[in-house]
């Protein structure tokens, strides 16, 4: 019914719209904790494999030694991490493999997401953040979505003080990396105050 597919479309677009703004105006406050890398994707996966299945695809999740564990609010996180995979999941064919790698660089910890799908056009790997950004529907496959779910995630994702990126991998298809701090263990953070 093409009456109720646009009146879904309007409504995730306005709740999107509505976190942009409350982000925008310093909102969201972040609550960061130690969180288990595993468990976090693993609980991402298991929220999209009903759709993830249905299209025949398959994740595959790597955590590299010192990637086990991060610091972030965790259901922010959550929230990036899943519009990347369902990104990937929309925008690649039936039967591909997503694949997840968590890995820990010198004073940062990792996570990527690449996929088996057409991947970005190189003029397009920045502008994909910005609100309302697509990319030309007749490059890719389009299942209508309104361009709001990377903003999001870069907002979020800048919220920890970390970056995010995408690229084209030469085998073909896009990765999708966030940066987050590595952990920091300073003096203050582990001793509780004197009052
Ligand atoms: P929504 O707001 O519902 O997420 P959307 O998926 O169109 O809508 P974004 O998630 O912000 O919006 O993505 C912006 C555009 O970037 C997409 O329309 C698509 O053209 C392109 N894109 C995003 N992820 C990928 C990917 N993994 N492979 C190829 N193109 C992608
Ligand atoms: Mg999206």
């Amino acid at each position: 019914d093409i009456i109720l597919r646009h009146a879904l479309r309007m409504e995730s677009m306005v709740k999107d719209l509505l976190r942009l703004a409350r982000l925008d105006a310093g909102q969201e406050i972040l609550e960061p904790v130690a969180c288990d890398t595993r468990a976090l994707i693993q609980s991402v996966v298991s929220d999209l494999t009903p759709a993830l299945e249905g299209r025949g695809q398959h994740v595959d999740i790597a955590i590299r030694p010192g990637a086990e564990t991060l610091r972030g609010d965790p259901a922010k996180l959550h929230d990036a991490i899943r519009n990347l995979v369902a990104n990937a999941g929309i925008y690649s064919p039936e039967r591909t493999t997503i694949r997840i790698e968590a890995r820990s660089e010198s004073s940062r910890i990792a996570i990527a997401i690449s996929d088996e799908g057409p991947g970005i056009p190189e003029d397009d790997l920045t502008r994909v953040f910005e609100r309302f950004y697509r990319v030309d529907k007749s490059r890719s496959r389009d299942p209508g979505g309104t361009g709001l779910g990377l903003a999001i995630v870069k907002h979020l994702v800048e919220l920890h003080g970390g970056h995010v990126r995408a690229e084209n991998r030469p085998a073909g298809g896009a990765t999708f990396t966030i940066q987050l701090p590595a952990i920091r263990t300073a003096p203050a953070e582990r001793i509780a105050p004197a009052v």
